[in-house]
């Protein structure tokens, strides 16, 4: 029977070592949330790196059988290649390049030269366990040169790629001395995926501008063979995030949060700590809608979660420092004995707790510089349930594409965004409703589950073509 092979940078889950030894918990980020329900099915398996540094042979072993027993197959870095191909050229090159923050960007020789030999580990590793039946889907920016290294290998293997970030315009693309490289390697893949035409529209584009390779409905001539592209927004598990916000332990945290907060009405925010959402943005608006419509002080909370993320590279330490400062001057500014503005968590939070939270929020804020898709907007919209809420999103998400009955606003325009906070707070709650459940309806049907089976239809329609076409 021919199997699934998912290969990703990080497993879903994430090893952790401590006095009494390595220890696993579920990864954060929107991959490992969103693929977490597909991999155990049937005998497909997940491969990708544990997310810690495991040097000691023994103890890989160990590792990989404990891993084996729940479908996944570990990659092992070493402390150098999680220097320079993880935080050196996947998170200070690719990373910024294609937010649309080249300012950001690295270039430096030896991040390029670890993360080629790190995405040929990762092919080995992947030679290793699938057969020549067996379809392998690559994901996401760390693997850029997998799909061709897998095609040099296994030229009849079913190869896709999705692309979990934007796909910038290729001014930005062509910016990068490794270009030719990494486009090369995408085009490995039968299928490449993005979350949105917009994305696969500046890919064409790049292709055609620095490959010189045609395409036509998608399709793109590369040499002897045909790669389609398409747009394919992820989703999430709805059931998921709606039964877990019905949950007792939910309800709880829900009424914990209400009580300690006095009431006062909640606007959410939710982010990994990144200079891509906004979040310094965000605070700067919050502060001047307290300063235009003063009658919100005390009545209203920005509850804000920051989940640590890549805290060894320089550009997010400093943000952080920026965050606190930020934090720090506004809640002093403005407090009152019985009020904080800010309710700040540097943290990452349970399941059960996000939820509650979602539940809580009147308002949600989702207002990143640029964002492949975002699925705290989904989660949010998913956990609501009966209850009214409002969504402000930024235009530069992925997910505003589709959620268009969310306040969409800019989020470089920080008057435009005190002025949405405000009107979501004032919004009836008759129009919430509506919105609200207009989202429900979409984010439902376009589950995670249902964009795996899109994406694998059409990695299937196109291995069918490429006969007809050849
Ligand atoms: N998340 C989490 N723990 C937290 C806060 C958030 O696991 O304390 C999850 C959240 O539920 C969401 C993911 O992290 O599924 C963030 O995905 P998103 O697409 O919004 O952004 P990314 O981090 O992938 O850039």
């Amino acid at each position: 029977m021919s199997r699934t092979i998912i290969v990703s940078n990080r497993l879903p889950t994430k090893a952790h070592r401590t006095a009494e030894g390595l220890h696993f918990t579920p990864s954060e980020g929107g991959l490992a949330t969103g693929l977490g329900s597909i991999y155990k099915a049937d005998d497909n398996i997940w491969v990708g790196w544990p997310g810690l540094e495991i040097a000691d042979p023994a103890e890989q072993e160990a590792v990989t059988a404990e891993l084996k027993a729940d479908s996944m197959a570990p990659v092992f870095l070493t402390q150098d290649e999680i220097r320079d191909f993880y935080e050196g050229f996947s998170n200070e090159t690719l990373w910024p390049t294609f937010h649309y923050f080249s300012q950001h960007a690295v270039y430096e020789q030896t991040y390029w030269e670890a993360y080629v030999s790190v995405n040929e580990k990762f092919c080995q590793a992947v030679l290793a366990l699938a057969g020549p039946e067996d379809t392998i889907w690559v994901h996401d920016y760390q693997l850029l040169l997998l799909p061709q290294l897998l095609r040099a290998a296994r030229p009849e293997s079913s190869i896709g790629f999705f692309l979990h970030i934007p796909f910038p315009s290729h001014e930005l693309i062509r910016v990068l001395p490794w270009r030719r490289e990494l486009l090369e390697g995408m085009l490995g893949a039968d299928l490449i995926g993005f979350h949105t035409y917009g994305y696969m529209r500046h890919f064409l584009s790049s292709v055609a501008q620095l490959l010189g390779c045609p395409s036509q409905n998608g399709l793109i001539e590369a040499g002897q063979r045909s790669v389609l592209v398409d747009a394919f927004p992820m989703g999430i598990d709805y059931d998921k995030y709606a039964q877990v916000a019905e949950s007792e332990e939910a309800r709880e945290s829900e009424q914990l949060y209400r009580d300690a907060l006095n009431d006062a009405r909640v606007i959410l925010s939710i982010d990994r700590l990144d200079y891509t959402k906004g979040i310094a943005e965000r605070l700067r608006a919050y502060e001047q809608m307290l300063r235009l419509y003063p009658e919100w002080r005390e009545r209203v909370t920005l509850l804000m979660l920051v989940v640590p993320s890549r805290d060894q590279v320089e550009k997010y330490r400093a943000l952080k420092v920026e965050i606190d400062e930020l934090v720090g001057r506004i809640n002093a500014d403005y407090r009152t004995i019985g009020w904080t503005p800010i309710q700040y968590f540097y943290r990452s939070f349970p399941l059960e707790h996000l939820s509650g939270l979602y539940r809580l929020a009147e308002v949600a804020l989702v207002t990143p510089m640029r964002d492949g898709m975002n699925l705290v907007a989904k989660e949010f919209i998913a956990s609501k349930g009966n209850l009214p809420g409002v969504l402000i999103l930024s235009e530069r998400a992925g997910a505003a594409r589709e959620l268009s009955d969310a306040i969409i606003i800019n989020p470089t325009d920080t008057r435009q965004l005190a002025e949405a906070m405000h009107e979501a707070l004032v919004m009836p709650e008759d129009e919430q409703r509506q919105r609200m459940s207009q989202m429900q309806a979409l984010v439902k049907e376009y589950s995670v589950y249902h964009w795996v089976k899109l994406f694998m239809d059409r990695l299937a329609y196109i291995k069918i073509k490429q006969q007809t076409l050849a």
